[in-house]
């Protein structure tokens, strides 16, 4: 992660409507750019960066140079053997190439948001949710995801301000400070929290960071009766151990409150954008999604353990 999250505007890369995977009912989901971690699978690496960053497809790319000749900054440019690249450092992200890339080749990722902004924006998707308020039926509403929410705690403190009726939920890596997870403990309804690596330092080789701030928030959240969702992103060759199966029975052993399991298998959605973004793949990451047989396993095993408020995405 590079640069600090500022608290009037956050760095936004995605809003979707009608989300069905991010919590209860129907939602609009908001990606905030920026994250401590840096988890080698991670499926949405233009989040990990708080600065907006100009993505390339090359596969969508007739090399017309459209683009660069209406660059002003020179950051579109032709290499001596034709190829087309791009120089993000360049760019100003004034989105002038996009008005000429008929082939969706270019997307600027990342754009601010007060949060009276992001209310404005969010507010037709709003009549979606649970008309009724937070007690009713259906419960849809806005999940805040990323990238790491908790970076922009006090801009989703002051936006959940705004739409006091709205229910709220977070999908946290939890590695977060104390203090930013205090500032939105008592306006997020539902924590998705993820567990990634049970085993600490495969943590801290994988994602970047070792996994003590992760487990002590956990435990804050639940001492404070937060309602929470663990998440286990499945990762073949990573976390499908059984050193991993049984740490997460423990953790569920001992907070018998968490309302239920989702266990994500891995896709390869990252791998395009990672080229988009000119980065790096890593070597060990799994080039083919996750099949389904290592989740419907890990799902008998917590069944038979006594656990069946186990799912799998
Ligand atoms: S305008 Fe689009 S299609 Fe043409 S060279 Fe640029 S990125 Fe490629
Ligand atoms: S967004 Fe603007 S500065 Fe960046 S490459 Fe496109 S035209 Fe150039």
């Amino acid at each position: 992660m590079t640069g600090q999250a500022t608290e009037r505007k956050a760095l936004i890369f995605d809003i979707q409507s009608f989300s069905i995977q991010d919590g209860p009912g129907i939602r609009t989901t908001v990606f905030f750019k920026g994250c401590p971690l840096n988890c080698i699978w991670c499926h949405n690496p233009e989040s990990k960066t708080i600065k907006p960053q100009l993505m390339f497809y090359k596969s969508r790319c007739t090399g017309c140079m459209l683009c660069a000749e209406n660059c002003r900054d020179g950051a579109q440019i032709a290499l001596s053997d034709g190829s087309h690249y791009v120089l993000n450092e360049k760019c100003t992200f004034c989105g002038k190439c996009l008005e000429f890339c008929c082939y969706d080749a270019l997307k600027i990722c990342g754009a601010p948001f007060s949060p009276e902004e992001l209310c404005e924006r969010l507010k037709s998707d709003m009549r979606y949710f649970n008309l009724e308020g937070k007690t009713g039926g259906g419960r849809g509403g806005i999940t805040f995801s990323g990238g790491e929410p908790l970076l922009y705690s006090g801009f989703i403190r002051d936006f959940c301000a705004l739409v006091p009726d709205v229910h709220t939920a977070m999908e946290t890596s939890g590695y977060g400070s104390r203090e930013d997870l205090e500032k939105i403990t008592g306006c997020i309804d539902l924590f998705l929290f993820d567990i990634k690596l049970i085993n600490g330092s495969e943590h801290k080789k994988y994602c970047g960071a070792g996994n003590d701030v992760i487990l002590d928030n956990l435990k804050f959240l639940y001492e404070n009766d937060k309602d929470i969702i663990l998440r286990l992103p499945l990762i073949p060759g990573i976390n499908d151990t059984a050193e991993q199966l049984d740490g997460i029975v423990k953790l569920l052993e001992k907070y018998p409150r968490i309302k239920r399991v989702e266990i994500m298998p891995y896709h390869n959605l990252g791998l395009g954008k990672l080229e988009a973004l000119g980065m790096e793949i890593p070597a060990e990451l799994p080039r083919l999604n996750a099949g389904r047989e290592k989740a419907e396993k890990w799902l008998g095993e917590f069944r038979a353990r006594g656990f069946d408020r186990v799912y799998c995405a």
